[in-house]
């Protein structure tokens, strides 16, 4: 929580008196464990002090404003707050009481300035002052809460002490929300992602970025605190935009269950497009993979594991000679797996997958040497090589999220 501390006065501003409450109720903030982030003083002066509460609203989260409570002429941190706040002054009647008491047993007359000592913001809760007659306010809005309390240090000082400070204390339970947000990256591994944004890491502290690596994916999770869901929305909305701006190439998408496979599978439904692939070493792992997601039946009718030479000419229609010309691992073999699975099913696109899994290399290639060909609707089919790493089944993963991944757009 953000806090902000305006002191009202002209003396104060012209030096005639020192600011003593302002470092009080900061430290007191301190205790409560809130933290204050701008300190400002200003005159008696409506125009100006409403300037300050503007420039607060943008800024912080809870506003105190300490002085011009009293019944005076240049006391109207009352009338400017509820003006600002949209609200009518209505009076507190407790502190109506009390005023009217203190008037009476000194058998004075009271006047309609001493009046205004017990109005307050409709709305606002009152503070009592236990050494004065000026009432306090606590007032909250949807983004903001607003604290007023008298100048003369006694009464500021006990009016916290009784009043204040309890109100803030059930404030800051009720004010935590704590809201999270999980951002999605692939083709970029945890420590080239944390590296990259390594300065921002460091720097942040609302929201807080975690990263998390799941195998061959990235997720960095921001949470933030605020007063309300809305403020917390806000600071996760500007700190995403600085995360992808630096890489946002890699983010994929959003959502504690949202894998690659799910946004895929949702953009091809919103496209009306079918899929349909051919698979050597990932043996139907690609097809598996779409399956997880429930729906996509929508875009999937099916496809070949095509593992053996012969099955690809076979049950692929891809001439022989062709498969020994240009080899199972290769870049050929991979479009032509990928354009023929998806003419045989009719499918707006296939894709091929054909490459060494491993341990051992195949046809004088290194282990985790893959081909994924991808064959999209009206355009000439084409084929990207990878060198994965890691074992066989790691690499055979690493090819069914690469083959996703050339799918996202
Ligand atoms: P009052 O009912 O006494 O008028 P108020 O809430 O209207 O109280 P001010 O009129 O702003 O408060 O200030 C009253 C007196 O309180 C000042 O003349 C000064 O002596 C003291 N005071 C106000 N603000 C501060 C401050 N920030 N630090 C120390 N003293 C202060
Ligand atoms: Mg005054």
């Amino acid at each position: 929580m953000k806090a902000e501390i305006i002191a009202v006065g002209t003396e104060l501003l012209l030096g005639e008196i020192t600011n003593t409450t302002t470092p009080y109720v900061a430290r007191e903030l301190a205790q409560l464990g809130i933290d204050v982030y701008h300190q400002s003083v200003v005159g008696d002066n409506q125009a100006r002090l409403t300037e300050a509460l503007q420039q607060a609203t943008t800024r912080s989260d809870l506003i105190i404003l300490t002085g011009g409570l009293g019944p005076t002429k240049d006391d109207l941190t009352k009338q400017t707050v509820a003006q600002y706040l949209n609200e009518p002054l209505v009076i507190d009647q407790p502190a109506m009481a009390q005023i009217e008491a203190f008037y009476q047993q000194r058998q004075r007359q009271m006047t309609a300035n001493n009046r205004v000592q017990a109005m307050l913001p409709a709305h606002a809760t009152p503070l009592e002052n236990p050494a004065g007659m000026a009432v306090g306010a606590f007032y909250q809005t949807a983004n903001q809460a607003y604290l007023l309390l008298p100048g003369p240090p006694h009464e500021l000082i006990a009016m916290f002490k009784k009043a204040a400070r309890p109100v803030l204390q059930a404030y800051c339970q009720a004010a935590h929300v704590l809201v999270s947000r999980v951002l999605r990256f692939h083709g970029i591994g945890e420590s080239q992602l944390v590296t990259t944004l390594s300065e921002l890491i460091a720097q942040q502290t609302n929201p807080t970025i975690a990263p998390y690596a799941k195998p061959h994916e990235v997720t960095l999770r921001l949470t933030a605190t605020a007063t309300t869901t809305a403020t917390a929305a806000q600071l996760l909305a500007a700190t995403t935009a600085q995360i992808l701006a630096l890489v946002g190439d890699y983010y994929y998408g959003e959502g504690e269950d949202n894998s690659l496979v799910q946004v895929v599978v949702a953009q091809l439904k919103q496209q009306h497009l079918t899929i349909t692939a051919a698979e050597s070493l990932t043996a139907g792992m690609f097809q598996s993979t779409l399956a997880d997601v429930s729906g996509a039946s929508t875009v999937f009718n099916g496809g070949f594991v095509t593992y053996s030479l012969a099955e690809k000419a076979h049950l692929l229609n891809i001439p022989t000679a062709d498969l020994e010309a240009h080899g199972v691992v290769s870049a050929e073999t991979a479009i032509a797996m990928a354009s023929h699975s998806k003419h045989l099913l009719n499918a707006d696109i296939g894709m091929g997958f054909t490459g060494v899994a491993g341990p051992n290399e195949l046809e004088g290639q290194p282990a985790g040497t893959v081909y994924i060909g991808v064959a999209l609707p009206n355009q000439t089919p084409f084929a990207k090589c990878y060198h994965f790493s890691g074992d066989r089944a790691s690499v055979r993963e690493q090819a069914v999220l690469m083959g996703l991944d050339l799918l996202y757009h």
